[in-house]
């Protein structure tokens, strides 16, 4: 028979906040359900290291669960499917809930930008014999990180004539990739003195893309760099002009693999924010006949700012809410500000290997489950949401109604450095929103790391609050 608790036991249950200890309170049913779910995520994370990617095969998979291209003079009734694509670069999926949008919409948001190496618009040039490319890196990265590892290049050229062609090399086990180098540890003895920001500039990020002469050439004037370009020509008939007109990048060639003798975590490029965007679509995919008309939106340039027109600053979210609340006989303005938002934002997990960048009571950690930022921003709450304890409390209960596993956290110690999200674009909207995603190790990392329960209890958040009444 079990010992009876004591005064003191029974008080600190009540009174104090419990430590869940997450394969403890999770059985062995939901974790195969979690490695399942996780199978589906990596064969995306694959699939999308850049957002046309992501937006492609996102909508391949929603057309095969029955949604349609939105067409705004078009009635829709209930349980009905839509998504809607902005510029190639982000994707809104909507299911029309019973009441429409006459009492807000319910909207889950992520982005599907992760950290890279952009082309700059000149970027082929030789030196020493040797063909290169400049870059400007795109998001905030340590770029050491980005030397001395395989590199694949993905992206769209728009020729002269308007034609388009889409570049992908490096990514099949038998085909090329390309690499920026690093000094030798030998010689490296200033570089080691240097502060990180300076051992390693943006104009050092060069990408090594080819060593050989053009065969067989009448003169000896930039023979390596001619040869890349008959390369080039010959597969895509692309010239040196053309990458004026082009959004070409470098991404890690590596892909997604599990973690661990236990086979708990995923390793891979562009976690952040993927891992978010793939349960909050598959969250659309699942819901049937909700209450809300439910959106899942996914956006592009969170890494820099929310910026542009395919960024979470534009309007085009906004207006696609009016088209709906149109279809409705109700003011778009009134759909949008009683709309409700979980901004699905990855946040840093505790690493006991840099316990001192965090706060250990107020940090995220794998296996914790979903992750809930009440703020993010940095030192004194600046550039951040706050959302209100109302609206805190009401995602919380919501959780804990349907038994998800859930932690808060803060990004790291405060007045060391911090970060933004989507949130606040949206809060500026006169939506309420709060930041909820899965916890990372190595963020912004060519190689980030992610606990499978933890993306499966973000696939369960955004499902019931989609189902919330
Ligand atoms: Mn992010
Ligand atoms: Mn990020």
């Amino acid at each position: 028979m079990a010992e009876e608790k004591n005064k003191t036991q029974l008080l600190r249950e009540k009174l104090m906040k419990s430590d869940k200890l997450p394969f403890k309170s999770l059985s062995p049913e939901e974790i195969a359900k979690a490695d399942e779910f996780c199978e589906g995520y990596k064969a995306f994370l694959d699939a999308s290291p850049v957002e046309r990617e992501a937006v492609e095969y996102t909508v391949r998979l929603a057309r095969e669960k029955g949604f349609v291209p939105f067409d705004p003079e078009t009635s829709y009734k209930a349980g009905d499917r839509v998504y809607l694509i902005n510029r190639g670069k982000a994707v809104a999926l909507a299911v029309i809930g019973k009441n429409g949008v006459r009492n807000g919409a319910r909207l889950a948001i992520a982005h599907i930008d992760s950290p890279r190496v952009d082309l700059k618009p000149t970027p082929l040039y030789e030196a020493n014999n040797l063909a290169l490319f400049k870059t400007h890196y795109y998001g905030g990265l340590k770029k050491y990180q980005w030397t001395a590892i395989p590199l694949t290049l993905h992206g769209r050229v728009v020729k002269l004539d308007g034609t388009t062609v889409d570049i992908k090399w490096g990514d099949e086990p038998d085909e090329s990739c390309f690499c920026i180098t690093d000094l030798l540890p030998h010689l490296a003895q200033e570089q080691a003195a240097k502060t990180m920001s300076k051992a390693f500039t943006g104009e050092d990020l060069n990408v090594l893309v080819g060593s050989r002469p053009l065969p067989g050439a009448e003169d000896d004037k930039e023979l390596v760099k001619l040869n890349v370009m008959a390369v080039l020509n010959e597969k895509y008939g692309i010239t040196e002009n053309d990458f004026l007109s082009a959004e070409l990048c470098l991404v890690p060639s590596f892909k997604a693999k599990d973690i661990g003798f236990d086979r708990s975590m995923i390793g891979g490029y562009g976690h952040d924010d993927k891992v978010c965007a793939y349960p909050a679509a598959v969250a659309a995919f699942d819901t049937e006949l909700p209450e809300c008309t439910c959106i899942t939106y996914l956006t592009d340039k969170e890494e820099i700012g929310s910026e542009g027109n395919t960024g979470m600053q534009s309007d085009f979210l906004r207006y696609f809410i009016y088209d709906l609340a149109k279809l409705d006989g109700i003011e778009g303005y009134r759909a949008v500000s009683s709309s409700a938002c979980l901004s699905a934002d990855v946040n840093a997990a505790f690493d006991p290997t840099y316990a001192s960048a965090f706060e250990a009571n107020n940090s995220s950690y794998l296996n914790g489950g979903v992750v809930i930022s009440k703020y993010t921003g940095h030192g004194g709450k600046y550039d951040t949401s706050d959302a209100s304890a109302e609206y805190m409390g009401r995602i919380r209960s919501l959780l804990e109604k349907n038994d998800i596993l859930w932690q808060i956290g803060e990004l790291g110690r405060v007045d060391l450095g911090g970060g933004g999200t989507i949130a606040k674009y949206v809060a500026n909207m006169n939506v309420d929103v709060i930041d909820l995603g899965v916890p990372v190790l190595s963020m912004h990392a060519p190689f980030e790391i992610v606990s499978k329960t933890d993306v499966y209890m973000a696939y369960r958040a955004f499902y019931e609050f989609f189902a919330e009444k």
